[in-house]
């Protein structure tokens, strides 16, 4: 009798979980390849991270995970996409810090920037200062003294206002004190072959997209924003060595779904994601690329959250005090 009860009150307590109405919708997820938003171009650092990612999620789902560009408006467009996204688990959101500063510089967004599920945290990318490769400044300290002497007639490329190279370039601007001239693109992609071809001056960017073209010679870099040197580039100094300890940033990737994802999906593509960062390909390319996977413990729904809370708790004084708004 007592154990007909408990079996009565547990079925009663599983109907009222959040997601167990739609208990057919998260069975055997995913039945078909599953779109993954990537908010900038093809071709730049969250691009490179997701489709590393997605094709080693897809190996464990056994569906495969489809890469979509949707850049523009510094991340936003993309994010906005998935937010009005049905969310039945079959369209997701790779973005990156932008997740945590968005909120702060868009007063008027068409949708509710922090009204996503979390899955996982991914990896933080180190950023560099790069500039073009015949650029006169061949340190740090001559790129400071050069921009403020050029003041506007310094260009600095990024992907947008939200974007992580925007950050960085407004961090450096405001510890300069000296405004320069930012040029926005779709995403790092379209941005690195303005660099390339010598028509950007300088840029901040995620060392997924930079160290190869530093290795061979196509750009230099005068600067990592991380507190120690680099495996990868070993001989760059840090912000922190040069003087500007201010100048710190690592650039955060996590996977999102729309609000309202079943909780059970939500916990197969957050396990599916923890096996892909334990995937052996997925860890040799990020060391090449300069990136580490997040352990296993940040890569939750849980942890994520928390962690996404707490770095737009982070930049909010950072960027008010900066006067940085998008609208
Ligand atoms: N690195 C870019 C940014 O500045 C975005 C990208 O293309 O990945 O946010």
């Amino acid at each position: 009798m007592l154990r007909r009860a408990l079996f009565a009150a547990a079925i009663l307590a599983a109907a009222s979980l959040p997601g167990a109405s739609l208990p057919a919708a998260a069975q055997g997820w995913p039945q078909r390849p599953v779109s993954v938003i990537v908010p900038f171009a093809a071709g730049g650092p969250t691009d490179a991270v997701a489709r590393l990612v997605s094709e080693a999620m897809g190996k464990d789902l056994g569906q495969n995970l489809i890469v979509e560009n949707v850049g523009g408006a510094g991340g936003t467009l993309g994010a906005a996409r998935v937010a009005s996204a049905r969310p039945d688990g079959y369209t997701l959101l790779l973005h990156h810090i932008g997740m945590a500063t968005i909120p702060i510089l868009y007063r008027r967004l068409p949708y509710d920037p922090m009204g996503f599920e979390t899955i996982g945290l991914i990896t933080a990318a180190p950023m560099t200062m790069v500039v073009r490769k015949d650029h006169p400044a061949k340190t740090f300290q001559e790129l400071v003294a050069w921009i403020k002497e050029k003041k506007e007639d310094a260009n600095l490329g990024n992907a947008g206002l939200g974007a992580a190279s925007q950050l960085c370039g407004t961090l450096l601007q405001y510890l300069l004190q000296t405004p320069m001239t930012t040029v926005p693109f779709r995403g790092t992609g379209p941005a690195m072959t303005e660099l390339l071809a010598g028509r950007i001056d300088v840029m901040c960017d995620q060392t997924t997209n930079t160290v190869e073209h530093i290795k061979a010679g196509a750009i230099r870099v005068l600067a990592v924003t991380t507190p120690a040197r680099l495996p990868v580039l070993p001989d760059v100094p840090t912000t922190t060595e040069l003087g500007m300890p201010d100048l710190q940033i690592a650039i955060w990737h996590g996977f999102y779904a729309p609000k309202g994802t079943p909780a059970a999906i939500i916990e197969r593509a957050s396990a599916a994601l923890r096996t892909a960062l334990r995937d052996d390909k997925v860890i040799a390319r990020f060391a090449e690329l300069g990136l580490t996977p997040e352990p296993q413990e940040r890569a939750t729904p849980a942890a994520h959250r928390a962690f996404w809370e707490a770095e737009v708790a982070k930049w909010r004084p950072v960027l008010q005090s900066a006067g940085q708004y998008a609208d």
